[in-house]
């Protein structure tokens, strides 16, 4: 007789939403040991695993699974890391309803195996044994990249070929590494010391970090090719779309980029401690309904907003937001102002937004991306009270290394134009991967794409063939 089930998930106990809000720690607690060798013991071990075909990087997802429900924590994370080197960013983070544990066989009659759960409790594990052992480092091959951007695909290239024996530098815009992970995603998702850790690895490896060092005016991705034999570009998608309507340019009115970055970056949160100017509305605005959305509307709860509202154009079924970080952000009272648009911005004698002016929407047929069509309903508007907005509408890369560099081919939409398989641009020895090339995505998809560009990468210089 086969092993009977639990039909859900094995709960991860988190802090209570009336208290969350008034810090910025993180939410759930993750699982405790017993918790998760219950939890492992519901995978079925299939013999053909979907849910790896659901993973973007192919983790042996029941083979770490299967160590868990042993309670052999240490080969379970081996098994991870041999595919993912940020398993602690990705267990938190990544959409696992979309993808893993999507195909999980257990979702079609019950709960899916929480494959993300069980990740990050292994990677936390594995934190609370102390310093992780350094990898095999290949005798030196004499060739140095240069790795532009500190984000998921920059530190997955710097982590895979610093073992190949290449030296690795790292050139980061801000003075902190991480990218979005550190600038935007917030302390109560991604506790900071997480991505510190990931960093300081890499350090202990061997890559050489340069912080406050922006490609395209310091140097040029031209000059770095004089000094290095390739380059890596992973800047991200940090330039902030807005809506170009009337009384956009108020006071008070920030791109989520901004705000978020005031907040988690600069430590708004951390007041007095940290002196970070920003606007602590009493209501605050964001327009959005993806994971920037969300991130902003929670962050604004915790500086202090006594309403924080969400209006998003179509309704919550095509909201592009994780399931969780919407479920958070209910929990926690942010309203959510559906098929709503803002049109226009009204602001005070002092030049500060008092009222957005909003139109009603219904949404029509299923546009390029799949979901219905927000459609404006003439003569609904109606005004909203707030005195702070967040823009949370979607990013493009920053168009400097574009501007800067000779030869780089650009799509319409500023991204950098790449061969998918290995992230070669038009311009010779110079890869590209992450956001800068598909546009604003997720964690592993860039982590993905610089998997794929380092595998590349050490082809070229070894071939030496483009
Ligand atoms: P980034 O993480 O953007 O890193 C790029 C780095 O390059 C930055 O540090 C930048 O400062 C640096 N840089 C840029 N230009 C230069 C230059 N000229 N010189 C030197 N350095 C430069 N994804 C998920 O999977 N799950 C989530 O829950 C999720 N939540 C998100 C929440 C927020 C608020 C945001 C903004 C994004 C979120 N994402 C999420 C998306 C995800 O974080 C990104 O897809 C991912 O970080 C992209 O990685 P990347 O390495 O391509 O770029």
């Amino acid at each position: 007789m086969g092993k009977k089930i639990q039909d859900k998930k094995t709960k991860m106990r988190e802090q209570p939403p009336e208290e969350r809000i008034h810090n910025n720690l993180e939410v759930p607690y993750g699982y405790s040991e017993k918790e998760a060798v219950r939890e492992a013991n519901r995978c079925l071990q299939c013999k053909k695993p979907l849910c790896v075909n659901g993973c973007p990087v192919e983790i042996n997802i029941p083979g770490f699974i299967g160590k868990i429900a042993e309670g052999n924590f240490s080969e379970a994370i081996h098994i991870l890391k041999e595919k993912n080197v940020l398993p602690s960013v990705c267990g938190r983070v990544c959409p696992q309803e979309e993808q893993c544990e999507k195909m999980c066989v257990l979702g079609k009659k019950m709960e899916p195996v929480a494959i993300g759960r069980l990740e990050r409790f292994a990677a936390d594990w594995e934190a609370e044994q102390g310093e992780a052992p350094l990898l095999k480092r290949k005798k030196s091959t004499g060739k140095s990249i240069a790795v532009v951007g500190s984000g998921p695909a920059g530190i997955t290239v710097a982590g895979d070929l610093i073992q190949l024996g290449y030296k690795v530098t790292m050139y980061e815009a801000l003075h902190k590494a991480g990218g979005v992970l550190v600038y935007g995603i917030p302390e109560f998702r991604l506790p900071k010391k997480i991505v510190k850790r990931e960093v300081e690895f890499l350090c202990r490896m061997g890559v050489e970090l340069k912080k406050n060092f922006v490609i395209g005016t310091v140097l040029t991705v031209d000059e770095l090719l004089e000094e290095h034999d390739a380059v890596f570009l992973g800047t991200g998608a940090g330039l902030p779309w807005f809506m170009f309507i009337p009384g956009e340019n108020l006071n008070n009115i920030y791109s989520a980029n901004e705000y978020l970055t005031r907040a988690n970056l600069m430590k708004a949160y951390l007041f007095p401690e940290y002196d970070t100017p920003i606007a602590r509305g009493k209501c605050v605005a964001t327009v959005g309904g993806g994971n920037v959305a969300m991130d902003a509307a929670r962050t604004a709860l915790r500086l202090g907003a006594e309403k924080s509202l969400i209006i998003y154009r179509r309704s919550r079924k095509e909201m592009p937001a994780r399931d969780e970080e919407i479920h958070h952000a209910e929990q926690e009272g942010v309203q959510f102002n559906l098929l709503t648009n803002p049109v226009a911005y009204h602001g005070d004698s002092r030049g500060e937004v008092k009222y957005a002016e909003c139109i009603r929407m219904k949404l029509g047929e299923p546009d390029s991306s799949g979901r219905r069509r927000p459609i404006p309903m003439e003569g609904s508007n109606f005004k909203v009270p707030v005195d702070v907005v967040v823009v949370a509408i979607g990013n493009s890369p920053n168009p400097l290394i574009p501007n800067t560099t000779k030869d780089l081919e650009i799509s319409k939409r500023g991204t950098v134009i790449i061969d998918e398989e290995t992230g070669k641009t038009s311009k010779k020895g110079v890869f590209a991967g992450g956001d800068v090339a598909t546009g604003a995505a997720t964690v592993i998809s860039a982590m993905g794409a610089g998997r794929k560009a380092a595998k590349a990468i050490h082809q070229y210089l070894t071939d030496g063939k483009w």
